[in-house]
């Protein structure tokens, strides 16, 4: 049997997702006894302890299905962001989201506008999907949302705007995006990944949850990143009463565990966690910046947990080299930035161990 000849073209043309290196794996590989990671943008300070202690509460109920509908989860979402019900879907991660808006909106030949580079995962579902995927490159690091507007056409339906992005850590402003959803053609819906929403600190950033009244607007949000819930998988979008509705119809009726669903709820009122975490990554953003500075490395200023660097044509051999020292980081070849590397702020240790090995590797002959 020749499975080849049965599988679906566009899967034999997909390029997989490499996902940051697991500590397990790195210690099995290279008989480490301590790894640390700074590959994903996790949290580093762990999870909210108020999302274990329910998690803890909640597992003498798991012999049943979940709450299909995470009805106190969406409740606890539309009081804190002052939304309807009916205007949440909650994803097995945002990552889901993406896919259920595809399976409501995209046919066959559909066009979806992507930056490149950002987060791949748009792409990458978009060519599952078969559509055709319309990529417009990054200005300086940062979404060019004029040229990604100019490439709209009445064959477009969805337009990808992560904001803040990964792996630059930069962000649109307000004000580009409402130049961006000004006069925009009513085919098109966009989605605005904030991911990293709880992060930014900049002010002339704009949360888009505002423009759901426009009814063309998707915002996708999750617990993976700032809440430090990435292992349980809960992300959120919020959009009209309609474009909700769609979602939901081709989701499966039990998208989301039930653990997920009450940590979620958990680690929402846990402000303390999200606060420390944030001041976390405010202090080791400043840190490293400095060490980075002082090595006279390019990097990209971040408003995230994240920082893109400019290592240069060493970069994947930089990236061995922290890997030997334990230290895991994202290599950005598939991303077409081969020269660069991005790194995960973590805690003080963490961030400390980070520079310090770079600055063997490239400054000193043990480094070799
Ligand atoms: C991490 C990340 C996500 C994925 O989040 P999940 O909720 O864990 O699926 C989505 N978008 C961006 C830009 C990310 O960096």
């Amino acid at each position: 049997m020749n499975v080849k000849e049965l599988v679906r073209e566009c899967v034999l043309t997909i390029k997989p997702y490499k996902p940051g290196k697991p500590i397990e794996e790195v210690k099995r590989e290279l008989d480490l006894k301590t790894v640390y990671k700074m590959a994903s943008n996790e949290n580093a300070l762990g999870p909210s302890p108020k999302a274990m202690q329910a998690i803890k509460k909640a597992l003498p109920g798991i012999n049943r299905y979940p709450d299909g509908n995470c009805f106190y989860l969406k409740k606890a979402l539309a009081k804190k962001y002052r939304l309807r019900p009916e205007n949440i879907i909650i994803g097995n991660g945002s990552d889901e989201l993406f896919v259920l808006a595809m399976l409501a909106f995209i046919e066959p030949g559909d066009e979806v506008i992507v930056a490149e580079p950002t987060f791949l995962m748009y792409k990458l579902d978009a060519q599952l999907f078969e559509a055709r995927v319309v990529s417009v490159p990054l200005k300086a690091f940062r979404y060019d949302l004029a040229a990604m507007k100019a490439k709209i056409t009445s064959r477009t339906k969805l337009v990808f705007i992560a904001n803040p992005d990964n792996p630059t850590g930069s962000y649109v402003t307000r004000k580009e995006v409402e130049q961006f959803l000004k006069d925009l053609p009513d085919n098109v819906i966009v989605i605005f990944d904030e991911a990293y929403f709880e992060y930014v600190e900049a002010c002339d950033y704009g949360d888009c949850l505002r423009y759901l009244n426009r009814g063309n607007v998707i915002v996708c949000r999750t617990f993976s990143k700032a809440y430090g819930l990435c292992g349980l998988r809960v992300g959120w979008a919020a959009g009209s009463r309609e474009i909700i509705a769609y979602m939901n119809q081709v989701r499966d009726p039990f998208n989301v565990n039930q653990l997920a669903q009450v940590a979620a709820e958990a680690a929402l009122t846990d402000t303390r966690h999200v606060e420390k975490s944030r001041r976390l990554v405010s202090d080791g953003r400043k840190y490293i910046y400095a060490e980075l500075k002082a090595m006279d490395l390019f990097f990209v200023p971040s408003v995230t947990n994240f920082i893109l660097i400019n290592i240069g044509p060493e970069s994947a051999a930089v990236y061995e080299k922290l890997l030997r020292r334990g230290i895991i980081v994202r290599e950005m070849t598939a991303w077409g930035l081969p020269n660069f590397l991005r790194v995960t702020i973590g805690t003080k240790k963490e961030n400390q161990l980070f520079v310090k090995a770079l600055k063997t590797i490239l400054f000193s002959k043990k480094g070799a």
